[in-house]
């Protein structure tokens, strides 16, 4: 099995450095912002959108023009993969079967800032080749396996960092545990399986949240723009990559893949509202946040645990009929996803995993 994964280091940076890398992703926000722009307005007189390939002619024009020069001192690559993820992220952003997405907007400065190199990153121990940029040293944390793909470098809360994707090759794995469970993911337990366990909620922006306030009451104190205002802003980036760090949400989706696991995701609608001994569905069988009671065999249960147990039969289901269950139906009951995680064995053990 191949895999890709990615290895995030920070930079060791100096003035100069942090100059040049500051050039690299305004050069690349500049493009994407001037294409963005043009389309703005195409779009505005219902004209067909610049795609990949006129932006990158486009792209070429200005390189070569006395008023855009500047976009020379930077790294083609970068600047025609960014075009190519705006010309992405038009196309998600139109596509019917992603309710999700949205249309690509326009690119500010200090909010964030990041640039990719599709290819020519070299690694070399403790250091790493950026094209154009040289080599340079990082904070090796963990060791490195695989063929390296791709590099993204980003600025976030006053570091530089840069997230390597490799690709391994991995043995086939089939884990040993022949259960499975049902997960309920809520608001008031972080996940309850559908055999009673609950787990409490990963707080992490509850944990923070009065740090949170008393920075950013001392940041409206501030003059806008100010030294001091950089320097407070920077101090609530920080906390705010804290909090982003305590959630592992997405990880744990492939992680489990990696080790033989099989996760399936149904939708949830009505779990909450239906009995899981009788069937019965009704609003009526939830007296309370917290607890089911079953209006018509008297079933009564922990709510989450309930809901888990229905994850757990849907779960079934879907192996059974050997394909997923479609999610495009109505959703009544609290925003929330659930899956269930079965391994490739005969029946099954599970996970249970959050949803965003
Ligand atoms: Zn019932």
């Amino acid at each position: 099995m191949l895999i890709r994964k990615a290895y995030k280091f920070r930079l060791k940076t100096n003035p100069a450095l942090e100059q040049k890398l500051f050039r690299q992703a305004g050069c690349c926000r500049w493009v994407w912002n001037q294409v963005w722009w043009m389309n703005q307005r195409r779009l505005a007189d219902k004209q067909r959108i610049i795609r990949y390939h006129e932006a990158a002619f486009w792209l070429s024009l200005w390189k070569q023009s006395e008023e855009y020069g500047f976009l020379r001192e930077a790294h083609s690559q970068p600047l025609q993969q960014t075009l190519k993820d705006l010309d992405r992220a038009y196309r998600d952003g139109f596509d019917k079967n992603q309710p999700l997405k949205r249309l690509p907007r326009k690119k500010r400065k200090f909010r964030q800032a990041a640039f990719r190199y599709p290819q020519g990153v070299k690694l070399d121990n403790r250091r790493i080749y950026l094209p154009k940029l040289g080599w340079v040293g990082f904070f090796k944390s963990r060791d490195i396996s695989g063929t390296v793909k791709n590099a993204t470098v980003s600025y976030q809360a006053g570091h530089w960092y840069v997230s390597v994707q490799v690709e391994q090759a991995l043995p086939e794995r089939v884990h040993p545990s022949t259960t499975d469970v049902g997960v309920d993911l809520g608001v008031a337990n972080f996940a309850a399986l559908s055999n009673g366990i609950t787990y409490d909620p990963i707080n992490a922006y509850r944990k923070y949240q009065d740090q949170l306030a008393r920075a950013q009451r001392a940041l409206s104190r501030k003059v806008k723009c100010s030294a001091n205002w950089r320097k407070q802003k920077r101090k609530i980036q920080q906390l705010h990559h804290k909090i982003a760090c305590c959630r592992f949400v997405r990880q744990l989706d492939y992680k489990l893949d990696w080790r033989g696991w099989m996760l399936i995701k149904v939708p949830p609608h009505y779990t909450s509202q239906t009995c899981s001994v009788c069937g019965h569905v009704s609003p009526a069988n939830r007296p309370t946040q917290a607890v089911f009671h079953c209006q018509a065999c008297g079933h009564t249960e922990h709510a989450d645990t309930n809901a888990a147990k229905n994850i757990r039969a849907r779960g079934h289901r879907v192996l059974a009929c050997g394909g997923r269950v479609q999610s495009d139906c109505p959703v009544k009951q609290e925003p929330v996803g659930s899956r269930e995680a079965v391994p490739p064995t005969t029946s099954t053990e599970g996970a249970g995993i959050p949803v965003l």
